[in-house]
């Protein structure tokens, strides 16, 4: 099977970078934000503690002290890519934290805020599949009409045992649900999906990628499980309860879940970014330029692209 003509690049997956100029003509770029929220899975609401991974900064944006405003957030990113590189479009990301935990109408104030800032085209907003109630969806799909809006859904795995294990305070049906919620507005799903889980192998990662093939998903991003100081999987990790993943068996697996997922689905991260002030391991991950480069090659070696294998017939759904 040949390549989709549509992604007009020479990669072996629909990376984002040729979505947007697929979609825009030009680079896009995302501007991180802070907009001060917290998280249902750490204030009680729907766990407390938070996901075993996370090290309760929500990323590594959060800064201490009073926090800018959404507009000038997006004024000191414009800047950096200005100067930077050649600039473009800008997408306004949404990040910290769960970013529609909060009133409809504080939603509505801080996204029309960075809607309003000239050259952002659009939103990407992080949150979880529990916290996107029909107001929040309907606020969106409202944008959506007009503006090209992301919502960005934290899963990691399908596997119900597995995101107990993780402590994500949400079940799969939850997720199946905020999609279908979703997609009935044209917001573009985007899901987190991470490989290396404790108590996964090789098959848990593929039946994930092939139950997000068969939902209306149009972006994912990947990476593997990072250890971090601070947080409880860095602990088992210190104490030697946990084995992470090597890059070998995460290119592999990358590679397997590439081909199965459908060619229109944008694959917008394939690495993390880990903190180095906590960063535990594995090791490899810090340089991301390698991982990538290791799994263009084994996608060359193996003379494949993404998509190859999708197969609607194949579908799993839980
Ligand atoms: S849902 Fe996100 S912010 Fe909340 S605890 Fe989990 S990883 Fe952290």
């Amino acid at each position: 099977m040949a390549r989709p003509a549509f992604w007009h690049n020479t990669k072996r997956y629909y990376d984002l970078k040729s979505y947007w100029h697929n979609a825009f003509g030009c680079n896009v770029y995302k501007l991180p934000i802070d907009a001060g929220f917290t998280c249902p899975n750490r204030d009680g609401r729907a766990g407390t503690g938070g996901c075993i991974y996370c090290d309760g900064r929500g990323s590594r944006l959060r800064q201490d002290g009073a926090l800018p405003a959404v507009t000038e957030q997006i004024r000191r990113g414009k800047a950096f890519y200005t100067e930077a590189r050649k600039a473009g479009k800008y997408v306004a990301y949404f990040q910290t934290f769960t970013n529609t935990y909060g009133p409809v109408d504080h939603l509505r104030e801080i996204y029309d805020e960075a809607l309003g800032c000239e050259d952002v085209i659009g939103l990407s907003i992080g949150t979880r599949p529990d916290c996107v109630p029909d107001d929040v969806l309907d606020l969106l799909g409202g944008y959506a009409e007009q503006k090209h809006v992301w919502l960005e859904f934290g899963l990691q795995s399908i596997h119900e045992e597995t995101l107990r294990l993780l402590n994500r305070g949400h079940n799969m049906g939850q997720f199946v649900d905020a999609c279908e919620r979703a997609a009935k507005r044209n917001l573009n799903i985007c899901v987190h999906v991470i490989i290396g889980l404790p108590g996964e192998d090789k098959e848990h990662c593929l039946e994930t990628a092939r139950t997000l093939a068969s939902l209306p998903i149009r972006g994912i991003k990947i990476h593997s499980l990072l250890a971090l100081q601070g947080t409880v999987l860095g602990e088992w990790f210190e104490k030697g309860e946990v084995d992470l993943i090597g890059r070998e068996e995460y290119v592999d697996i990358v590679c397997d879940v590439l081909e199965i997922l459908p060619s229109e689905v944008v694959i917008q991260r394939l690495t993390a970014d880990g903190y180095r002030e906590i960063f535990l391991g594995p090791a490899w991950a810090i340089n991301k330029r390698a991982v990538l480069n290791a799994i263009d090659a084994e996608m060359k070696r193996r003379d494949s692209h993404q998509g190859n294998k999708f197969c609607k017939q194949n579908l799993s759904l839980v």
